[in-house]
């Protein structure tokens, strides 16, 4: 039996897709709920939405309208607000991305009601959900109930594996609209360049530099290597503020939550602060010159060797096995 007898899981889209955090959030919904209703907002998003279907929500409610072509906080929060009275589910899921954690404590505060972040794990103890997040950077793992109804929860990107086998859910149109008077702030102007080349949470293949790479010349090395991957370039924090690199690439407690299948730690000591923000990946391999690094405590595999010379050398191997 099922603890909850709905769960509501608001689908992000972007570039007309659903994220992939979306279609994570399934697996754990179905798990606790017997039905689980998806949600899709925006404009141009029908075939996103059947996506969702397809991927196991047992119904997607698409919310499809020039109006919510551009995100915006208070018309999506009280869009999805107005869905949560109507279908009254027991939990409502959002995915932990930059535009989740801005609606889920909106909609949250909407309802009044309690809201869990960053959840890591979720489990069922007497008929009631537990939701694990991490606290102190991840050093600490809290266990959280909710006591009202609905919760709202954000799930961490990577935390959870989509729905194995699903099956097709149906999909049903709605139509809600949001009195102009609710809009407080607008989006006058969004960058395309920076979202579209950059997609850390997302990415597979991430080959991250730090400190220890020594200049923004030697930093080339790691771009190379993750584009021959094709992966995206990630950082520490020391290599944004020494200018080698932007501050979109910052993975850690400050920067990105990332979970990719492979993760390559050049010159990286392993600080708390970025650790806490790689360990959902795959598989991590770590390059360092000292052996008592800490980033060698969570890596996979660990090179012990300066990156200027181990990096030409991975460069080429993955260059002879790609020709
Ligand atoms: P270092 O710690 O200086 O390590 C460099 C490493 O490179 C060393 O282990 C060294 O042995 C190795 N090395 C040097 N030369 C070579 C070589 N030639 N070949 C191989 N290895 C070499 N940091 C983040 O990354 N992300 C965050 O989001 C973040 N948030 C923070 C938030 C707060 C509130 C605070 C206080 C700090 C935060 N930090 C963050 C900073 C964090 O504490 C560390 O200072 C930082 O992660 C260290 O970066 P690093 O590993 O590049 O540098």
């Amino acid at each position: 039996m099922a603890e909850y007898k709905n769960i509501m899981v608001y689908v992000e889209t972007a570039e007309e897709n659903p994220v992939k955090v979306g279609l994570e959030m399934l697996s754990p919904a179905k798990e606790h709920a017997e039905k689980v209703t998806a949600v899709v907002i925006g404009s141009g998003v029908a075939d996103a939405a059947k996506k969702v279907a397809e991927a196991g929500a047992d119904q997607v409610i698409c919310v499809d309208s020039e109006d919510y072509k551009e995100y915006n906080l208070d018309a999506y929060a009280t869009v999805l607000t107005q869905l949560v009275k109507d279908e009254n589910p027991e939990a409502v899921f959002i995915g932990g991305t930059q535009d989740g954690k801005d609606i889920a404590p909106a909609v949250a505060a909407k309802l009044g009601v309690g809201c869990a972040s960053d959840v890591l794990a979720v489990k069922a103890e007497d008929g009631e959900i537990v939701y694990t997040c991490p606290l102190y950077g991840g050093t600490v793992l809290e266990d959280v109930k909710i006591a009202s109804t609905p919760q709202v929860a954000t799930l961490r990107s990577g935390a959870f594996q989509k729905v194995e086998n699903p099956s097709e859910g149906e999909v049903v149109a709605k139509e809600v609209k949001v009195p102009e008077d609710v809009i407080k702030a607008k989006i006058t102007e969004s960058v395309k360049e920076i979202a579209e080349t950059i997609n850390l949470e997302e990415a597979e293949v991430i080959v991250s530099g730090g400190r220890g790479m020594g200049s923004k010349e030697n930093f080339a090395l790691v771009e190379e290597l993750a584009n021959i991957l094709g992966g995206v370039v990630g950082a520490t924090r020391p290599a944004i503020e020494d200018g080698w690199v932007s501050k979109i690439h910052q993975v850690g407690q400050s920067g990105k939550i990332v979970a990719p299948k492979l993760y390559i730690a050049c010159g990286i000591s392993g600080a708390t602060q970025h650790v806490s923000g790689i360990m959902n990946s795959g598989y991590i391999v770590a390059i360092n010159k000292d052996e008592d690094a800490p980033i060698f405590d969570v890596a996979n595999v660990g090179i012990v060797g300066d990156v200027m010379k181990v990096l030409p050398v991975m460069i080429e191997e993955i260059k002879k096995i790609k020709d």
